[in-house]
Order: structure tokens, then C-alpha cells, then sequence
């Protein structure tokens, strides 16, 4: 049996992968662990685009998108790679459609990006015609700092970077189950048994949502973890992390 390893990563979409790429510069040896294969159309993190915004209506959310969009920046910076469509994200209305404007989505992420002192715009509907003749509508609220990711070139770079930084992927692995084993854990897959000294689950908040409370709590009991909620659209999100983890790495925006 091979050595034990700093960090096992189950999951290897974008969280599971960066997650990876920022303990590795941290000097950790790194195993991901994921049950398909990287860059499945099928998982969440793969296709051709997502949008990064910070037009949200929670202003802690709002920060730790923008926190994510400086993350971007600094992915780019180190690895010479492009990965940002730096457009900007506007949110629209009009009023014959929406006569309230200070219910809109777009007046009310406006006041959260305000707050938040995150730059945004506001144009009159003058305005936006001018500037987006394609458009017509009557409000308009830019989210300055937002766009969209091209995921092609994430993922490229990722599998390049991880290589460079001597993570190991192996892909077709399933994880069936985690055991303590004195201060390591042991975990084991239908591919064999992985040794670690730290552990990061990135699939358990969706198997959170399919298995339910129970198995989360069983494996909180067993594990103590460190849980970070974030709270968007009246959905609580999970991020869990095992042993010293260092707690960076999510780029998402959603
Ligand atoms: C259609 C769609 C549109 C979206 N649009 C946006 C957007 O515009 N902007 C935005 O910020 N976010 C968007 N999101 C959300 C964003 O894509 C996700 O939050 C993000 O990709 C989640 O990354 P992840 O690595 O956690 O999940 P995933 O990419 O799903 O990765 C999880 C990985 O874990 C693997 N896995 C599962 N179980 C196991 C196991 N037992 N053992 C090993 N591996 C396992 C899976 O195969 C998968 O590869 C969108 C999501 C969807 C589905």
C-alpha cells in the first residue's frame, strides 16, 4: 500500500479540483478521487459556460462571490491562462412588465452590491438604449465585477496545473466508505484503499440532499468537521471539511 497521503478529495468537478490545486501549493500530496470521469457534460462543473456574478440578495453572499472573482483573478495570473469573460452581468426591467421597481431583482442586488461596496451601475432607461440598443428596457443595474467562466479553458488548465503540482487524479474510482484508522482515515473505494492523513467530501452536500439528514449527522458524529453554510435563495449549501484543510478554493459564484 502506497504511502499516506496530506489530502484525498472526493469529487473532482471544479470545487474538488481546486480544492486540490491550493493544498498543493501549500506543499500537501494530493489524491482526487472521483467516481466518472473529469469533464463529464453529466456534472455540474463541465459544458461550455457559467455565469460569475455577485448580484445576489444576501450581501454575505455577494462578498464571498466577489472573494471567489478575486480567486479567479489570481488562478490566471499564476497559471497564464484566460479563463473570465470579463462582460459584466446587467440586471433589466421594465415598467410596463414590472410597475414596482423597487421590488425587481435588479433595484433590490443593486442595494446589496451597494452595500457591500462592490461597484456597480446604475442606467435610466435613456441610458440603456444608448449604450445596448439591442435592448429595451426602462432600468438597468450592472454588476460591474461579473461575466462568464469558459469551462473548456478551466478544466484544460486545471488537468495541466494538478499535473504540474503532482496531484493524482484517478477517475472510474467509487467511494463506498470512510474509516478512522488512529489519526488517518482510511477510504475505500471499489478501485482499493486510500491512506490519508485529511479528507475533503465535495459530492456529500448533493448525497446530503439524496441520503438526508441522517447520514450527515452519522458522519459529523464520526468526523468532526468543520461546516461552512452558506445561505442563497432560502437554500443552505454544506461544505464540509475533515482534518487541516486549508479552506480556500471555492470558485463557483452560484
Ligand atoms: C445547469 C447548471 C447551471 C449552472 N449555472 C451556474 C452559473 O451560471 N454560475 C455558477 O456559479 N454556478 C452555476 N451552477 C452551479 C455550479 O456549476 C456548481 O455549483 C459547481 O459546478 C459545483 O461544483 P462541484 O465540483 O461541487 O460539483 P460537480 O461538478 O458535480 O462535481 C462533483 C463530482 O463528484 C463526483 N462524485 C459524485 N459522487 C462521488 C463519489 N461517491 N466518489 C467520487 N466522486 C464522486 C461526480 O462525478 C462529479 O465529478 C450551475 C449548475 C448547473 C447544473
Amino acid at each position: 500500500m502506497s504511502p499516506p497521503s496530506d489530502l484525498v478529495v472526493l469529487g473532482g468537478g471544479v470545487m474538488g479540483r481546486f480544492t486540490a490545486y491550493h493544498a498543493a501549493e501549500r506543499g500537501a500530496r494530493v489524491v482526487i478521487l472521483e467516481r466518472g470521469r473529469v469533464g463529464d457534460p453529466m456534472t455540474a462543473s463541465y459544458g461550455r459556460t457559467r455565469s460569475f456574478r455577485n448580484d445576489y440578495l444576501d450581501t454575505g453572499y455577494a462578498l464571498l462571490a466577489h472573494e471567489a472573482f478575486r480567486l479567479w483573478g489570481e488562478f490566471e495570473a499564476r497559471t497564464g491562462a484566460e479563463v473570465l469573460v470579463r462582460c459584466g452581468a446587467m440586471n433589466i426591467a421594465r415598467r410596463s412588465v414590472t410597475p414596482d421597481f423597487a421590488g425587481t431583482y435588479a433595484e433590490m442586488s443593486h442595494a446589496v452590491l451597494q452595500e457591500a461596496g462592490l461597484e456597480t451601475q446604475s442606467l435610466d432607461g435613456d441610458e440603456v438604449r444608448r449604450r445596448f440598443p439591442f435592448l429595451d428596457a426602462d432600468l438597468g443595474r450592472l454588476d460591474v465585477d461579473a461575466g462568464v467562466v469558459n469551462l473548456p479553458a478551466v478544466t484544460e488548465t486545471l488537468t495541466r496545473v494538478l499535473g504540474e503540482r503532482g496531484v493524482q487524479t484517478l477517475e472510474g474510482v467509487e467511494t463506498t466508505a470512510v474509516e478512522r484508522d488512529g489519526d488517518l482515515l482510511r477510504v475505500i473505494t471499489d478501485g482499493g484503499e486510500f491512506v490519508t492523513r485529511s479528507l475533503v467530501d465535495i459530492w456529500l452536500r448533493q448525497s446530503h440532499v439524496h441520503l438526508g439528514h441522517e447520514r450527515l449527522r452519522r458522519l459529523e458524529q464520526l468526523f468532526p468537521a468543520h461546516r461552512v453554510q452558506v445561505r442563497s435563495a432560502g437554500l443552505w449549501r454544506y461544505y464540509l471539511f475533515w482534518g487541516d484543510v486549508p479552506s480556500q478554493g471555492a470558485n463557483a459564484s452560484q
